[in-house]
């Protein structure tokens, strides 16, 4: 596992590998990054995960702040994965050339996250754009845990006619259903169980939407999750995958939106 923090250092490195899987992260690393990387090994290419907390998809100093960091454990994660690649670059490293591409910022970013994170898809299509001009990989491996994420990412990809392709993965769950995410480590046990609890409701309320689109509101569902112990809901939305709009035949594919708080600790999933 041979590990960079300059550009210049990876870009000599990667200049005569044609094939590069990438993995982009926050560390903190966990079942879900896991899964990605064991996917992008499985594709045969050179695996490069990258370990980066980008304070400009953070619109709050104290979350950035807080965001859970173990660069230890993930270096020992990675190495026990035969990663092939580690890029940690420091702020000044990636944020310090001027990138080809104009960032490409599709409508769909103003609803979800967009709608209470001012700047944060912003945020993470300037890191990503950054990424992907210098590793120039064959593949990005991304989790549709963060759906909307990988949406614009693609859409970022698709209209400055890069030539990386998205793969889109799985969300993996803890066996509570809890999304695995490096937020849960800022979760205390009953916070914890709360969260496995909502998780419990969604799918159940899933259910019974497929049955009957017409029987539900989301005002109702709100009550229900602050009953069970939610602080606080920014968004709970019901859309096709597709269209991104309300699903208005039982026939749709839906999903059902959500970004919530436990206390302070904010986590996104969708079911
Ligand atoms: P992060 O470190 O949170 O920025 O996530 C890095 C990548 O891992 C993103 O593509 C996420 O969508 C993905 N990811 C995060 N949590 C999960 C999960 N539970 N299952 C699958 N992928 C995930």
């Amino acid at each position: 596992m041979k590990i960079f923090k300059s550009k210049h250092k990876l870009k000599k490195e990667i200049s005569n590998i044609k094939n590069i899987s990438f993995v982009p992260t926050m560390g903190g690393l966990h079942k879900g990054h896991i899964s990605l990387i064991k996917k992008s090994q499985s594709f045969g290419a050179k695996t490069l995960v990258s370990i980066f907390v980008n304070p400009k998809q953070f619109n709050e100093k104290k979350d950035f702040l807080n965001y859970p960091r173990n660069l230890k454990k993930d270096l020992k994660i990675l190495k026990y994965l035969n990663t092939d690649l580690v890029y940690i670059p420091h702020l000044k490293d990636i944020f310090s050339f001027k990138v080809k591409n104009k960032i490409f910022l599709d409508k769909f970013s103003k609803k979800l996250c967009g709608r209470s994170r001012e700047g944060h898809f912003k945020g993470v299509l300037n890191i990503v754009n950054r990424f992907l001009e210098l590793i120039k990989p064959r593949y990005i491996f991304l989790g549709i845990k963060d759906f909307q994420q990988s949406y614009l990412i693609n859409k970022h990809i698709l209209k400055t006619k890069i030539k990386t392709k998205v793969i889109n993965c799985k969300t993996i769950r803890e066996k509570n259903g809890v999304a695995c995410s490096t937020r849960n480590n800022n979760l205390n046990l009953h916070q914890y169980k709360i969260a496995s609890n909502v998780i419990k409701y969604l799918k159940n309320k899933k259910r019974m939407i497929k049955k009957n689109l017409y029987n539900f509101r989301l005002a109702d569902i709100k009550k229900d999750l602050i009953k069970l112990g939610v602080s606080k809901i920014d968004y709970i939305e019901v859309y096709n995958l597709k269209t991104l709009k309300k699903p208005k035949h039982t026939r749709e594919k839906f999903r059902i939106f959500i970004a919530f708080y436990l206390n302070k600790t904010r986590l996104i999933d969708n079911i």
